[in-house]
């Protein structure tokens, strides 16, 4: 080890800075973060460090450097874009045996800046001894991907309770596990889902129990996560998603997940498939519900994923009240309903200027169509896309044409949108039915009617399919109108 990671407590302790240009406020923004009394040396500033100094942030002196300005200072930090005078600040900072960093010369450092993923209090740093320091920012974009957002709270939550675990469980061994349970746990889950106040709750739950039950930490039970899988392409996931997949114990899937997004959690999980046959409905629903409470109860972090969003045509209303009633601690997680993935994927805006004012999701299955406002979905000016209405395309057409929609409105299919195997049929609404017959379209699809389809059309004949990349199959239909 070349380095020692080391965490400096500058609270109040000076800090002087050579230099006054980019660099240096980059660098004089970091130390103020961390509360040094800063002090700036540099005949000129850039205009970020005039502001601070205007606002009696930092200290100015607008004078070359002379070794003197080290005096009583805890760091040393080079970052003119002069080398000679970078190397002049080392060697007074090395006689009064300070610790400076160069800025972008490790060799005449004795101390190097590493990248940071700030989730204050929780700060992950990464160094690369100076060798590599393209390698520390990707290092910290992956890590910025995977620490979740609120971690400094759950610290922060964990910190207030420090004192009160303490003295509730004065076993060692005892508190330990009472902070397992708890890191990886429903008060966990809560705290970075943002509900900090069901948190508390939850925790005097638990640390009631837990004093009952001194040195029994098994006192555990499990929650649900509903998680929006989105359309297919795994990329779709929520950042949450993803952290929540991963440390679900089961996971119940249906039909309309992706292989690809299944493969995102953990290895060890148990996989169950709770998908239903279209026109297959009574009757599983509830043995989804039996099953997610089940293994709840058994203690078990239980993830519900389904495909796009859970509020959108995906039952979470159903599964929401069947947990609550049981009082199972539920976290819902948006996902990326299919008629905007599709939109993003097929290149299509949802509304245009002009063309399209709004956006009706609607599904259409079986009785129910005939239920639905077909004047008001054949008006113009809009976009509605269909859910699950590929069985029921002749009827959908049929009823928006009696209804006033020209046979020339444009409109597309899509087909296993954002998936490899995605195709876009599009045309009329007059010839859709013809179209997506001859191309065998299947579900899952959706359609989506409204000017905006012309994009669609548009794409293909602009950029050519070519432009898609492969082994994506674009199938474009011309539209009348195009
Ligand atoms: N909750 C889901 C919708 C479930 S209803 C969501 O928010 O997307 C199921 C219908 O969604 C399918 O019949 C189909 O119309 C549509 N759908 C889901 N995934 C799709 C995909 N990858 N491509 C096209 N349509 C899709």
């Amino acid at each position: 080890m070349d380095y020692l990671p080391i965490f400096l407590n500058l609270s109040g302790r000076k800090v002087v800075v050579i230099g006054g240009g980019a660099v240096a406020a980059r660098k004089v923004e970091l130390l103020l973060k961390a509360h040094a009394r800063v002090r700036v040396v540099a005949p000129r500033l850039h205009s970020e460090l005039i502001v601070l100094r205007d606002a009696e942030r930092i200290e100015h002196l607008a004078v070359a450097f002379e070794p003197l300005h080290l005096d009583g200072m805890a760091l040393v930090i080079a970052a003119t874009d002069r080398p000679e005078v970078n190397r002049a600040v080392a060697a007074a900072a090395a006689e009064r045996s300070l610790f400076v960093n160069v800025v972008d010369a490790a060799d005449d450092s004795s101390c190097i800046m590493p990248a940071i993923v700030d989730r204050s209090p929780v700060i992950v740093a990464i160094g690369t001894a100076g060798h590599a320091p393209v390698l520390a920012r990707r290092l910290r974009a992956q890590i910025e991907a995977l620490l979740p957002e609120r971690l400094g709270e759950l610290a922060g939550f964990a910190g207030r309770m420090r004192e009160r675990v303490q003295r509730l469980l004065p076993d060692l061994r005892s508190r330990r596990q009472f902070w397992e349970r708890l890191f990886s746990g429903r008060i966990a889950t809560q705290v970075l889902a943002g509900h900090t106040a069901s948190a508390e709750r939850l925790l005097e739950q638990e640390l009631e129990q837990a004093r009952f039950s001194a040195a029994d930490a098994s006192v555990e039970s499990g929650e649900v996560y509903l998680i929006g899988a989105g359309p297919g392409d795994p990329e779709l996931l929520t950042l949450r998603a993803l952290r929540l997949l991963q440390q679900a114990d089961v996971v119940l899937y249906d039909r309309l997940v992706s292989e690809a997004v299944l493969a995102r959690a953990r290895r060890d999980a148990e996989r169950i498939f709770v998908g239903k046959a279209p026109g297959e409905h009574r009757g599983t629903q509830e043995h989804i519900h039996a099953l997610m409470l089940e293994h709840a109860r058994r203690g078990r972090r239980v993830a519900r994923l389904k495909g796009g969003d859970p509020s959108v045509f995906g039952r979470a209303g159903e599964e929401l009240e069947a947990l609550r009633a049981a009082g199972v601690p539920v976290v819902i997680v948006a996902g990326i309903t299919a008629a905007l993935g599709a939109a993003a994927s097929a290149a299509l805006p949802l509304t245009q200027r002009g063309r399209s004012q709004s956006i009706t999701l609607v599904t259409a299955m079986g009785e129910s169509t005939d239920r639905l406002d077909w004047r008001a979905l054949a008006a113009p000016l809009q976009t509605v896309v269909f859910y699950m209405g590929i069985a029921q395309l002749p009827r959908i057409v049929e009823r928006l044409c009696a209804h006033g929609a020209p046979a020339e409105r444009p409109c597309a299919i899509i087909e296993r949108a954002t998936l490899p195997q995605q195709r876009v049929v599009a045309a009329s609404l007059g010839d859709i039915v013809a179209r997506a017959r001859q191309q065998a379209v299947a579900a899952p699809a959706l359609l989506v009617v409204g000017d905006v389809a012309l994009h669609a059309c548009e794409t293909a004949a602009c950029a050519g399919s070519s432009a898609e990349p492969e082994p994506r199959q674009l199938l474009l239909q011309s539209a009348l109108a195009c």
